[in-house]
């Protein structure tokens, strides 16, 4: 192609390096800057932000500012210290939950979503019944191991979690319905698939999905990361919390620290 100065010229007057060249106002990146970003992302997922780049900030910016212990990466392959544990876990009680054993604990700071998930179902006319909330480190390593004694390790890894490797260590994690996956199939499990997002609590392992989350379908299994990721998930990471989550750990910094200040 033969050069052309006075066009290239043009472009770099009319089009200079500026402030119209920002996706979003609240954020200094560009679409140059923001590509290294989303590489990480699956090329169906990648394509969607990129189509709509401004949006998906606009939508991603509260999960820049809430609290960072709500999207921790807790895998297979990502594993919490056997210290860790939240200094809010406070005792879900009767009646106000509906709960098979006495002392399951749950973090204070998101007390109120749980509870206002619960008065949703009440309303409903349901009420299942909540099995499982906070488990320390040391208590997931019994279950774990009582499991692998019970159906051998391959086995018991699909549905339980190594010690320090089970969301439940974190304290805003509930099992609630009956713990097989005809859950699926009854009105509270057919409710919580469809709202429970509303209230901020998202599906972990939804069904499918054991390649990525390592999991088979636990339709009973729900963490609370807040209504705003819930919405990410859902429109930006195909409902995928797994996905969403492994992309905040690995970029998260970076987007936060290209939010204006
Ligand atoms: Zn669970």
């Amino acid at each position: 192609m033969r050069f052309r100065p006075f066009l290239l010229m043009s472009i770099v007057v009319l089009s200079p390096l500026g402030a119209q060249d920002l996706i979003h106002p609240s954020f200094t990146f560009t679409a140059s800057t923001l590509a290294p970003v989303l590489r990480s992302l699956p090329v169906s997922l990648r394509s969607a932000v990129q189509a709509d780049p401004r949006a998906f900030l606009e939508d991603y910016k509260p999960l820049l500012t809430q609290p960072s212990d709500l999207l921790i990466l807790v895998d297979k392959k990502n594993e919490l210290p056997s210290d860790y544990e939240a200094d809010d876990l406070v005792v879900l009680k009767a009646p106000a939950f509906n709960v098979n054993k006495t002392g399951m604990k749950f973090r204070k700071a998101y007390l109120t979503p749980l509870t206002n998930l619960v008065k949703a179902l009440k309303k409903e006319g349901l009420n299942p019944v909540i099995s499982s909330a906070y488990r320390s480190w040391a208590y997931q390593k019994d279950l774990f191991q009582n499991y692998v004694t019970r159906d051998g390790l391959a086995t018991a890894e699909r549905y339980s979690a190594r010690p320090g490797r089970s969301q439940h260590q974190l304290g805003t994690v509930i099992d609630i319905g009956v713990l097989a996956p005809e859950l699926a199939d009854t009105d509270e499990g057919r409710w919580l698939a469809a709202h429970a997002a509303e209230f901020g609590f998202s599906m972990s392992f939804p069904d499918g999905q054991e390649s990525l989350t390592g999991y088979v379908f636990e339709p009973w299994h729900f963490r609370y990361i807040g209504v705003e990721a819930c919405t990410v998930q859902k429109k930006w990471f195909g409902d995928l919390q797994q996905r969403l989550v492994e992309f905040h750990n690995a970029q998260g910094a970076t987007l936060r620290a290209g939010l204006k200040k």
